[in-house]
């Protein structure tokens, strides 16, 4: 049986104001190298935030 190889990674997207750690997601390795960022809804800042790829 071939084996899939794993290209899809989960990751965990953060707020850049206040840390919280709100979303994840996961990313295609091949096409995304570099950390993302995403403009998402923050529960704790009560506003839409910069959220960023933790390490
Ligand atoms: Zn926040």
């Amino acid at each position: 049986m071939a084996r899939k190889k794993a290209v899809r990674t989960v990751i965990t997207l953060e707020c850049v104001e206040c840390r919280e750690r709100n979303y994840t997601t996961e990313k295609n390795r091949r096409n995304d190298t570099a950390r993302i960022e995403l403009n998402k809804y923050c529960s704790r800042c009560r506003t839409h935030r910069l959220h960023r790829e933790t390490k």
